[in-house]
């Protein structure tokens, strides 16, 4: 190790919080050995050799949007053939076959629709309540509860209250993107920003809501815009204690208007999950999102600092649409045996972290 990742090492051993400074270390560093080594020594301390997984289901109810960002291929104008809306009978139906798969997670978010009302969302969450009551409801990002409440004129607290009061769980952590003005400008010009982002996720937290973060790297960001937006969230977990899991997202470019760009290395995407692992050290976990790193690389990351490789998510759209070529769903068998091959036990979790014991 060289001298800047020997004294980061020094300070995770010792449990010293690392600064800024070593951040920038971590990521002009290419030792990807010596930042897993650091890495594992914080997920360890944390979680022992337990790798998480739930199963769960993916309902992405409508993709209509008219947001636009460049690296989403997901949001479709109301006009375009690719265009979609599930009704409420069709999702119905996904939220009973997931429930009698076992699914303790419905994870629902979608675009930001021009027609939809907020009582559509509150009846939404109601039905599959009544399909499937004990499966736990996260749903909605940051950007999607900030769409609602200015359709329907009222506070973020008040929608999160109507919510909450229909069956909503917990908050996914999409929407973060890269939390600096000038990523937001070159390729999210029309979505809310970091302060917005990090004031409802705070709200959110003081109604007793818990709550995901996530980065997405790998397209116009440098690694300064990831220190900052890493910071930020420090900071709030800080404040609030509200989050659960930080998750980076590794960017699928195929067919997004940012299709020009080479997608992230299985190295950079390491990279980044050991670097959060070192930096968020009030995070409890780390996630590898599979569905965007591949499953290859996700298993590595088990001993790069992630504990946790997601669900099931039986029928993904948002990242597909974008191209990845990943499934769009894995039998629990084959993300437990993920799990074993890289050496560390498969622990069941609902949304909350609760462990989920189920009979032989
Ligand atoms: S990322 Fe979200 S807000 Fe942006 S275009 Fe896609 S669906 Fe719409």
């Amino acid at each position: 190790m060289d001298a800047a990742l020997q004294s980061i090492h020094e300070k995770v051993q010792n449990e010293q919080r690392i600064d800024a400074d070593d951040c920038r270390a971590l990521f002009a560093s290419n030792d990807l050995l010596a930042l897993g080594r650091i890495a594992n020594l914080a997920r360890e301390r944390k979680n022992g050799n337990r790798a998480f997984y739930n199963i769960n289901r993916h309902i992405n109810y409508s993709n209509v949007c008219y947001v636009d960002c460049k690296f989403c291929e997901f949001g479709q104008p109301k006009s375009s053939p690719k265009a979609y809306e599930l009704s409420m009978s069709e999702m119905e139906r996904m939220g009973r076959e997931a429930a009698a798969q076992g699914a303790t997670e419905f994870h629902i978010v979608g675009g930001l629709h021009p027609d939809l009302k907020l009582d559509y969302y509150e009846n939404l969450l109601r039905t599959f309540k009544s399909v499937a009551p004990g499966v736990h409801l996260k749903a909605f990002t940051a950007v999607e509860i900030d769409y609602f409440a200015k359709i329907s004129r009222l506070s973020v607290e008040e929608v999160l209250k109507r919510l909450i009061a229909a069956g909503l769980g917990s908050m996914p952590g999409g929407g973060a993107e890269v939390m600096t003005e000038r990523v937001r400008k070159l390729v999210f010009p029309n979505k809310i920003g970091a302060e917005r982002w990090l004031e409802i996720h705070r709200i959110a937290h003081g109604l007793g809501l818990r709550s995901n973060a996530t980065l997405l790297y790998g397209h116009v960001e440098n690694d300064e815009d990831k220190v900052v937006h890493l910071q930020k969230l420090r900071d709030l977990q800080d404040e609030t204690g509200g989050f659960q899991t930080f998750i980076p997202l590794s960017f699928v470019p195929y067919d997004t208007q940012l299709a020009h760009l080479p997608p992230p290395t299985g190295l950079s995407d390491l990279k980044h999950i050991a670097i959060s692992r070192i930096f968020l050290d009030n995070f409890a976990h780390v996630k590898v999102y599979w569905i965007m790193t591949g499953i290859k690389v996700a298993q590595l990351a088990l001993n790069f600092g992630a504990d946790d490789i997601d669900g099931t998510v039986m029928q993904e759209r948002i990242v597909h649409m974008a191209g990845a070529e990943t499934p769009e769903g894995l039998h629990v068998d084959e993300l437990v045996k993920l799990i074993r091959e890289a050496g560390r036990e498969p622990v069941e979790r609902d949304t909350l972290y609760n462990i989920v014991s189920r009979a032989a």
